[in-house]
């Protein structure tokens, strides 16, 4: 089975052929640090995470880069009106950044360039540019001629002459409306603004050179896969590689990827609104505060249910359904610990990573005895990997590895009713279905869920929480023996409006919360 992605520049999927093989250079559009990310700025990273995780699965050495833009007028703007210099600005926003990265277990980047550390190379890629008269100096300024380009509009499929149409405004510097800023000089009447020294005087860099400088510096002329929001096809990317190949004369990026964009799932207000409810609704996304109302995971696991390329659906009760998803799994592995005395998790790292049929590692590595142990669920197991497998190869589709993942969940699950684990089974199917949990969790740790147990905040033993539930739980079965089931069903009732939701099974009642 090979790995297919769908490329935006051919528009069509193609089969994955690295440059040099067996290594991969990815490169990822990173966050202008001016202001606290939202959902959105997530979506991006956890996707490549997932990825970049299943790519090295396969076998490749894979490099991740994500640059941090710390040079752009946003950010200068955003730090004057905080009266705190744009360093110490990106500094704050870049840590705030990086928690929530390590919260959501984005955890593959190899290196984060920040932009103003790159200004040799931004300036060194100008001067080649200009070199060849592809690029011109104004009062300045440098900009790109986007005439001197012939596969101008390549990537985002626009011809020169559609953009020139679209753009009625021209500054009067530049010769034609669509060419677009390498060095911007610095204003006179600014004198706090970051500016840095240049052949062209002082000024700062455009923000699209600083992708390609960094893109190149780290990942060579010519790389594998570059990827980024869908709004940035045009003019961010579109730009980096006009001026990357006109600077080079090699392919810049073999793969484009562009992953959807977050929507607001509301019907009172549209994404252009700036109604209080919005700007609420829009502060309750910054990624912070999510993590405050949801563990790092189900984030992970909402955005990884959707295709990357479609956009994402956001609102509470989209969480909340997701929500239901991943608790099918938790409940599973809470079980399978309840009957078995064992964690599935420490299982699953003792097996290590899933080996595919036909793969040549598999021979070599001293782990991959657990996985060819037959058990009675053998044939399920890999059928359900091979299903995974399917669903990554095309295009990286989460959501369909994760549909795999849930009829696994469900299979381990009819085995334990069927062979009535929960009450008289017997030790050696107890054990498969032990090891068939395992090998669920050590799929799924191939896009990066189920790394490790669930935060205790849903799993129903939070400490005081838990005794009160306790002595609700003992209440209303004393009352059901009495066959007062009106009573009972009120405590069950009233719990659930506090959306805590009891489980009569075999061994007793458990509690859950929302
Ligand atoms: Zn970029």
């Amino acid at each position: 089975m090979s790995l297919t992605i769908y490329n935006t520049v051919t528009r069509k999927k193609e089969p994955f052929e690295p440059i040099t093989p067996g290594k991969v250079g990815i490169y990822l559009c990173g966050p202008t640090v001016y202001k606290p990310s939202h959902v959105g700025h997530a979506v991006g990273p956890i996707i490549f995470d997932a990825i970049k995780r299943y790519l090295v699965y396969k076998g490749y050495e894979v490099t991740w880069v994500v640059n941090i833009t710390d040079v752009d007028d946003k950010l200068i703007i955003e730090a004057a009106k905080q009266g705190v210099t744009t360093m110490q600005l990106a500094e704050r926003v870049t840590g705030d950044y990086l928690k929530a990265m390590k919260a959501l277990h984005v955890d593959g980047i190899d290196l984060m360039p920040k932009a103003s550390e790159h200004i040799a190379d931004i300036i060194d890629n100008n001067k080649r540019l200009e070199e060849k008269d592809i690029a011109y100096a104004a009062d300045g300024d440098v900009y790109f001629d986007v005439t001197k380009d012939d596969d101008y509009g390549k990537l985002s499929n626009r011809n020169l002459e559609d953009q020139e149409g679209q753009r009625a405004l021209q500054s009067g510097e530049k010769r034609n409306p669509g060419d677009f800023a390498l060095w911007k000089a610095a204003k006179v009447d600014e004198p706090d603004e970051v500016k840095f020294d240049s052949p062209w005087g002082k000024g700062r860099p455009g923000w699209h050179i600083e992708c390609s400088a960094m893109a190149m510096r780290y990942l060579g002329d010519t790389f594998d896969i570059h990827g980024g929001g869908l709004d940035l096809i045009f003019p961010h990317h579109e730009n980096e590689v006009a001026q990357s190949e006109s600077c080079t004369d090699k392919p810049f990026a073999k793969y484009w990827m562009h992953h959807g964009l977050t929507r607001f799932n509301t019907k009172k207000v549209a994404k252009s609104d700036s109604s209080p409810e919005m700007q609420a609704a829009l502060v309750k996304m910054t990624l912070h505060n999510l993590l405050d109302a949801y563990p790092g995971e189900l984030i992970r696991y909402f955005i990884l249910s959707t295709q990357y390329r479609r956009p994402i659906e956001y609102s509470d009760a989209e969480i909340a359904g997701r929500r239901k998803g991943l608790d099918t799994f938790y409940r599973l592995f809470e079980r399978v610990e309840r009957i078995t005395g064992q964690s599935a998790y420490d299982k699953a790292s003792e097996i290590g990573d899933p080996i595919p049929e036909n793969e040549p590692r598999a021979s070599a590595r001293a782990d991959a005895q657990s996985w060819f142990t037959a058990i009675a669920l053998s044939d399920s197991c890999g059928e359900y990997l091979q299903a995974f497998i399917r669903a990554m190869n095309d295009d990286f589709n989460t959501a369909g590895a994760i549909a795999a993942l849930f009829d696994f969940a469900g299979t381990v699950n009819s085995f334990i009713e069927k062979e009535k684990l929960e009450t008289t089974g017997s030790d050696a199917s107890k054990a498969d279905a032990l090891l068939a949990t395992a090998r669920l969790i050590s799929v799924s740790r191939l896009i990066g869920i189920f790394l490790e147990p669930q935060s205790k905040k849903s799993a129903g033993d939070d400490g005081v929480a838990d005794q009160a539930m306790q002595v609700l739980i003992k209440i209303r079965q004393h009352l059901r023996k009495k066959k007062d089931f009106e009573t009972s069903d009120m405590i069950r009732d009233l719990l659930i409006e506090q959306k805590i939701t009891l489980e009569d099974r075999p061994d007793g009642t458990i509690w859950r919360a929302e």
